[in-house]
Order: C-alpha cells, then sequence, then structure tokens
C-alpha cells in the first residue's frame, strides 16, 4: 500500500480500496477526468477528499472563484471515501479541558463554535439532497474498564455545564437494556447529536454540488511538481501542467514525501483499519441486545469504534500496522474481529467480509490546522485532523476558502498558528512504535 512517509506519490487513477462502501455505494458519478492540456486557473486544490471539495464548493458559492481540483486517483480515494462515516462535534486529539488550560476559555469555546458549525455545515449540505444513508442520531462513548466510568461522568458533567450540552450517563445495565450488550462496556455516556453516514456517498454528494457550482475536478491527474515562476504557481501532472495564482494543499494523510516545504516533516501518517462483518441475524442481534445504530468509540488511549449499518452488518475499527508495507496482513484485521468476538460473545463464529486500512493524519499539537504557507503567501493548506475529519473537514474547506479569498479567519489556533514540525521527524515511526506499545500497557493495567 502507499506509504506517504516513503512513497512520492499516491498513484494514478488506482481503484478504491475493497471497502464495503466502495462495494455498496454503486457507480461513481461523472467528474472532469484526467487533466489533458495546459490551462490557466485561479486557484487550484490539489486532492479530492471533504477538505478540497468543501474548499472548492464555498469558494464557487461564497467567493465566486471556480476551482480546479486535481486527484491523484479518484474523487475520496484517500481517507474520505473510506472512513468509519462517524459525524462527530468533535476533531484533533487534544480534550476541552487541555485546551482551556493552553489557551483559556475563551478560544477553547471559540474552537467548539468551529466544530459545531462544521456539523451544522455538512447537515444543510446533506439537506440539500445527498443520499448518504444518514443513521438515527446518537454517539455512545463506553468505559472498557469500571475504572474509567468515572472519567466519562466527570466529562459529561463538564460538557453539560460548560456548553449545556445534552449528555446522557448510562450505567452498564442500561446501556445492554437500551443500546447493545457489548460485554467490555462499563457504562457508557451518550451524545445526542452524532450520527453514522455512508462516507463514500457523502464525498460523491459533495462533488456533485462543486460541479454544479461550476468547479472542475480532474481525477487520475496526481500533482508530481509544485513550482514558482514569475509569482504563478505551476502544477505539473504527468499530462499537463496549470498554472494558477494560487494553491490549496488538501491532501491530509495522503500527502505524498517531501511534497511542499510547508507541510514537510510536519504530519504522521497512522494507519486506521475497518472490518465489516457479513450480516447479522435476527437471533444474534437479539442475543447481543443490538438494539442501536448509534455510533460507539470507546475509552482507550487506542481506541475501539463501531456501529450496526443499514443492512445489519457490524463496522468494527482500531488501530491498523504502523507502515504501508504491512498494512494489508490480515493480523490486523484478526486482531479487531477478536475483540469484536470478546465485546459480543454471541458472535463467536462471526466472519469479516470486507477489510481495509487507511492514513490519518497526526499533527504534533494534536489540533489541525488551517493556513497561509508560511514562505509563500499563494500557497493554503488544511491538515490535521488526528482521525477525526469527517464533518471537522468540511469546516477547514470552508475556512480555507475563507483566506484564499482574504478574508481573515477567527483569532484561534487552528487558524493562526502554522503546523508545528516534529522533532527528529526520521523517527516519527519509532515514536509510534512506543506511543503503541504504551497504549497497550495503559488499557490493559491502568
Ligand atoms: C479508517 C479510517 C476511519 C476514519 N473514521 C473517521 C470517522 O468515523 N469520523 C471522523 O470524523 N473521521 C474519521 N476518519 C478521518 C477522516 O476520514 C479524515 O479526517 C478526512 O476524510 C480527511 O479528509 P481530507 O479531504 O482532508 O483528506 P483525504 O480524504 O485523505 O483526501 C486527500 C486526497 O489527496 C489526494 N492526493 C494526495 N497526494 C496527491 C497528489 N500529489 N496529487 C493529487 N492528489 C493527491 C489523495 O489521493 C486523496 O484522495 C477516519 C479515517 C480513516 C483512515
Amino acid at each position: 500500500m502507499y506509504d506517504p512517509l516513503h512513497d512520492s506519490s499516491p498513484g494514478t487513477n488506482l481503484d478504491y480500496p475493497e471497502s464495503y462502501w466502495a462495494g455498496i455505494s454503486g457507480e461513481a458519478p461523472q467528474d472532469d477526468g484526467q487533466l489533458t492540456s495546459d490551462i490557466d486557473a485561479d486557484v487550484v486544490i490539489i486532492g479530492s477528499g471533504y477538505t478540497g471539495l468543501s474548499c472548492a464548493l464555498h469558494l464557487a458559492r461564497e467567493h465566486n472563484i471556480k476551482a480546479v481540483v486535481l486527484e491523484a486517483n479518484k474523487t475520496a480515494w484517500g481517507c474520505s471515501g473510506r472512513n468509519a462515516g462517524f459525524i462527530l462535534k468533535s476533531t484533533g486529539r487534544k480534550p476541552w479541558s487541555a485546551m482551556t488550560q493552553s489557551w483559556g476559555e475563551e478560544v477553547m469555546r471559540g474552537i467548539y463554535s468551529e466544530v459545531c458549525q462544521g456539523v451544522d455545515t455538512v447537515n444543510s449540505l446533506i439537506a440539500e439532497g445527498i443520499d448518504c444513508q444518514q443513521q438515527t442520531n446518537g454517539y455512545i462513548r463506553v468505559a472498557h474498564k469500571p475504572s474509567m466510568f468515572a472519567g466519562l461522568v466527570k466529562q459529561a458533567k463538564l460538557l453539560q455545564n460548560t456548553f449545556s450540552y445534552d449528555v446522557d450517563i448510562l450505567s452498564r445495565e442500561e446501556l445492554h437494556q437500551s443500546y447493545m450488550a457489548d460485554q467490555n462496556a462499563h457504562g457508557a455516556i451518550r451524545f445526542d447529536d452524532g450520527f453514522g453516514i455512508n462516507p463514500l456517498k457523502l464525498a460523491w454528494g459533495y462533488q456533485r454540488l462543486a460541479r454544479e457550482s461550476g468547479v472542475k475536478i480532474h481525477t487520475g491527474s496526481p500533482v508530481i511538481e509544485l513550482s514558482e515562476n514569475n509569482g504563478k504557481q505551476v502544477i505539473t501532472t504527468p499530462n499537463a501542467t496549470v498554472t494558477a495564482q494560487k494553491v490549496v494543499l488538501a491532501t491530509n494523510g495522503y500527502t505524498p514525501k517531501n511534497f511542499h516545504l510547508s507541510v514537510a516533516n510536519k504530519t504522521l501518517p497512522v494507519l486506521s483499519q475497518i472490518i465489516v462483518s457479513e450480516p447479522l441475524t435476527e437471533e444474534q442481534l437479539q442475543a447481543c441486545n443490538f438494539l442501536t445504530s448509534n455510533v460507539v468509540m470507546d475509552t482507550r488511549a487506542l481506541k475501539y469504534y463501531y456501529r450496526k449499518l443499514p443492512d445489519n452488518r457490524i463496522l468494527f475499527g482500531g488501530r491498523g500496522a504502523i507502515t504501508g508495507k504491512s498494512a494489508d496482513d490480515p493480523y490486523y484485521a484478526n486482531r479487531l474481529l477478536n475483540v469484536l468476538k470478546q465485546s459480543f460473545p454471541p458472535l463467536q463464529n462471526i466472519k469479516y467480509q470486507y477489510a481495509w486500512s487507511g492514513w490519518i493524519c497526526m499533527s504534533l499539537d494534536d489540533i489541525p490546522h488551517i493556513n497561509q504557507a508560511a514562505d509563500n503567501d499563494n500557497v493554503f493548506y488544511a491538515m490535521g485532523y488526528c482521525g477525526n475529519g469527517v464533518s471537522f473537514a468540511v469546516q477547514a474547506g470552508k475556512r480555507l476558502a475563507d483566506k484564499v479569498s482574504g478574508k481573515d479567519l477567527p483569532n484561534l489556533p487552528l487558524y493562526n498558528k502554522q503546523l508545528p514540525k516534529f522533532p527528529m521527524p526520521a523517527l516519527r515511526r519509532v515514536g509510534q512504535w512506543g506511543y503503541f506499545h504504551y497504549g497497550k500497557i495503559k488499557d490493559a493495567y491502568f
């Protein structure tokens, strides 16, 4: 599998991974095909995931700038077409309490407001007629050990007091009776506003809206070189070159090695792995009391997440391999299957029918950054969602569109700080390996 820390290109016109989403979503909608002749453009956006599509859509609708999107493979071939489809009011990995400690309450509230606007924008775009198999509202955060429940209750109280956020506290018994009998769950808190969607169909919907607004989306068009000539950005693809005023990097965890100085050595791509089971029978659903279609995540340092899909399959996810070379080793899918079986013992004989993985994008300070390059006023980027970008990448794309068109952004670390560089970037994977070991010990013993 493509490995962004080693490879200089994600490929050209590659098929979607053999994911459940690619399997059930039907034909990809029409795009503008490969770029085959040289063109000029106001803005070129590299990458057609949620960030790039949202930036293009908002540039067109709110700033009357018709951007050209260049995608190496197919629309949403990266994370956006292969994630778990959890729409949550969050981004990055930094807890609200840590934000308050670092930057004060006003900034933390400002970030919360951005995150909420992201979910609102997703909802309003879906309401324009995107069929993305939206499921009933609810996000359940389960305590993976009895000792974690007190921390969840504290978090719920904090959210209720700080944001008047509607959060239910569920004992193990209440959770088992009303939602699902997860044997690894020792109580939970439940938010009423998260939900699950089909992520690929959501991206295809954004693509349709963007093209209807005049955006061109060229798939099969990897950018192989970025340079500057007489103040213009020169964007080279295998068959043609675009000369543009401005360029946006919307490549997130799929950013190739040494792609652009403004983001080089500033992200850590980490594999997240998903399996999707065969459909559960009525008997299996009853034996697990699997009543809910809410999205579920646990409290581990190395988190597991799951949801029941509309056709009664279970999507189950967690961390994957460390390198692209090992990404397709069935060991990682089988490890998830074993945890799924431990959570739901009546599913001892269940198999998985789909398994795939994708690169989430970690930043050193655990928050995404949306900014103009420090050394080039005509280069912009948004990345570092730390595995939490289905809704926030849409807000990031919208803010990026504001920035590209010269508008000031809210004075928040998301928008006024550059992505920080990793110290000793060559050792990022060693650090990741160390964190995985720390996480394993923490999750098992503390
Ligand atoms: C397994 C998994 C599960 C996840 N689950 C969730 C979830 O449930 N909820 C949530 O909020 N987040 C989740 N995420 C994270 C979320 O999917 C991402 O944060 C989000 O999709 C990022 O969107 P993006 O547009 O920035 O990047 P991407 O969707 O990754 O798009 C980047 C695109 O850039 C293209 N590209 C790269 N280099 C070039 C080049 N040189 N030329 C042209 N194109 C190029 C790539 O081909 C790719 O299509 C998950 C991620 C994974 C991998």
